[in-house]
């Protein structure tokens, strides 16, 4: 079997920095706790279990130590709340996600009058960081819902997508808007590396007879990855190599590989070797 690796996949830059400074609390010997999932990947979360991080849900429930909150972020408001309790907390949300509330506090102050949405998945924790705190100036817009028939977009309106959308989905969407509305501002807000992701997907899937997606069930871009993948060829989404129906696989001759951003590459290793000596 022939294996062909995307020109991008795995660990992006948000995933990146909250890991490096989960590791830096731990070299300190500090009690460390990860608010929330600290990325959506197992193979990650039990690696830092078994160095001794705790996970908890609330930064309210970090007791001595430092809280760490996870790369997708929570609201301003709860990591305050635990900050005037004495917690120490820092916060590891990634710059793509508090980019998308300070687009949102600025248009409202300079377009007053503007509907705000946001295109994406309502329950996505990234989504309820971003939006949270604003109290109801911003909609979301669950896209996988979205009806342009029942829609009606208002005269004036502002656009912003979920950092890990499919471009595709949110073309669609924002062109609707600019046909139906008056003045409206369309912001790309999808991360540069979902973007990068996302195309070398495309392409790795149209070279190949099937694609394997290596990434987290709850990996909101990881399943971005598969969606896109699956729609051109064959696709099988795992979280480990082992999962895979070997005997299905074995028909293609060209397999593609691909992963998310919070696929640790020790796991993207694995298949590769896995994959070459079938
Ligand atoms: S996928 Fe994008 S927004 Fe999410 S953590 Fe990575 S770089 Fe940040």
């Amino acid at each position: 079997m022939k294996v062909i690796l995307a020109k991008e996949y795995g660990f992006c830059f948000g995933v990146r920095r909250v890991l490096k400074i989960l590791d830096e609390q731990l070299a300190q010997n500090k009690e460390v706790f990860s608010i929330g999932e600290i990325i959506h990947n197992h193979v990650v979360i039990e690696r830092y279990r078994e160095k001794g991080v705790r996970f908890v849900e609330k930064p309210t429930e970090v007791e001595e130590g430092v809280g760490v909150v996870r790369a997708h972020g929570l609201p301003q408001s709860m990591i305050s709340e635990a900050e005037h309790f004495g917690r120490e907390i820092i916060d590891g949300t990634c710059a793509f996600v508090r980019h998308i509330s300070k687009i949102i506090q600025k248009e409202r102050e300079i377009h007053p009058d503007f509907s705000i949405y946001l295109v994406g998945e309502p329950e996505h924790p990234e989504v309820i960081a971003a939006t949270a705190d604003l109290n109801g100036m911003v909609k979301v817009i669950d896209y996988r819902t979205f009806d342009p028939v029942q829609f009606r977009v208002p005269p004036r309106a502002v656009l912003l997508s979920q950092t890990t959308l499919e471009e595709d989905v949110f073309i669609k969407i924002a062109g609707y808007f600019i046909r139906e509305g008056q003045e409206v501002f369309v912001y790309n807000t999808i991360c540069p590396s979902t973007r990068k992701r996302q195309r070398a997907a495309r392409e790795l899937a149209q070279q190949v007879d099937a694609v394997v997606v290596l990434g987290g069930k709850k990996s909101s871009n990881t399943r971005r990855l598969y969606e896109i993948c699956q729609a051109i060829k064959p696709s099988f989404l795992v979280e480990r190599i082992f999962e895979i129906p070997v005997e299905e696989l074995k028909k293609y001759e060209v397999v593609g590989v691909t992963a998310g951003a919070s696929t640790p590459d020790e796991v993207i290793q694995e298949a590769l070797h896995y994959l070459q000596n079938l």
